[in-house]
């Protein structure tokens, strides 16, 4: 009888509906949210490396859970992804930063895509629709990808991939060097961008290792023409190392943290009168 208790102890974990129930809460609130507008998008600067001038805009979705306050889009995006709601969620993301970049005028705006957006077969029209109803520039968009889709799927991500720069947009791939990423897929995918993961940079001049490394993947990129962007930047020293290794693009928090579009706005009025 010990036996089979212990058995049943290990199939029944109270805790794991105690988890189940917050995430079935989380979905509905985000469901809620979505479909009466309260998300929000912060946007983050990308300067040009030697310069430090402003190039572009991430835009970052916010959510402020009511009754919880902000929960990161890492917990909610993967909540969208399995539960239905990324379309609807990615919808409003891409049109509203579109919208917003639009009193930005020759800023890059740099939105991220996730793989259950980037599935579905009909993503690219509704790009292009987006693209139509807020009359904004297709090269001034950029779409930002992560490999592990790609990885799966190499074929119809190439197919996609080609789709989407038929409409004029760029592609990035995104979170480069966080994961399983081969330097070879690079080329036949036609990646316009490559953002190199801060989990990488952080390291720059700490770890002599990780410093060699980045510094080949770099190269690397560079070698097959492909621009690279340099995210997470904290550190002035981070900054003028990216920039040795060829990166063209810094992103981070020593340039800009994510703001609301009001800032930005701000921001870039202040650079025109300084
Ligand atoms: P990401 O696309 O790699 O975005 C960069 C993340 O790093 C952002 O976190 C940004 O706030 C943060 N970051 C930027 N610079 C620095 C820095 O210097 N130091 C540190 N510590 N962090 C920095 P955030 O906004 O929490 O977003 C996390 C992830 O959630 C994003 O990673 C992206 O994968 C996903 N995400 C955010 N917004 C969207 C969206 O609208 N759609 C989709 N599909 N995913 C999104
Ligand atoms: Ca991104
Ligand atoms: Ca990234
Ligand atoms: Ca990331």
């Amino acid at each position: 009888a010990k036996e089979a208790g212990r058995a049943r102890m290990t199939l029944y974990d109270p805790s794991m509906d105690a988890d189940r129930e917050q995430r079935n809460a989380l979905e509905i609130d985000l469901r809620v949210a979505i479909e009466s507008g309260d998300l929000t998008l912060a946007y983050q600067p990308l300067v040009d490396a030697t310069t430090h001038a402003p190039t572009g805009v991430e835009a970052l979705v916010r959510w402020n859970r009511p009754g919880h306050g902000p929960v990161s889009p890492e917990v909610f995006i993967p909540i969208a992804e399995t539960s239905g709601l990324i379309e609807s969620l990615g919808l409003f993301v891409l049109r509203k930063a579109c919208e917003t970049a639009k009193q930005w005028p020759g800023l890059s705006i740099s939105v991220n895509v996730s793989p259950g957006q980037f599935r579905n077969p009909a993503f690219t029209d509704y790009v292009r629709y987006v693209l139509k109803q807020t009359e904004i520039e297709a090269g001034r968009v950029t779409l930002e990808i992560t490999e592990g889709y790609m990885i799966q799927n190499p074929q119809r991500t190439r197919q996609s991939i080609e789709r989407l720069k038929g409409l004029g947009v760029k592609v990035a791939l995104d979170d480069f060097g966080s994961g399983f990423s081969s330097i070879g897929y690079l080329r036949q995918f036609g990646f316009d961008r490559i953002k190199i993961d801060r989990s990488l940079v952080m390291g720059v001049n700490e770890d002599k290792r990780q410093r060699e490394m980045l510094q080949a993947t770099v190269a690397l990129a560079r070698s097959l023409d492909i621009p690279v962007t340099a995210e997470g930047i904290e550190t002035e020293a981070q900054a003028v190392a990216m920039r040795l290794f060829g990166c063209d693009c810094l992103q981070g928090y020593l340039f800009g943290k994510p703001v609301t579009s009001d800032l930005i706005t701000e921001m870039l009025e202040e650079r025109r009168a300084a």
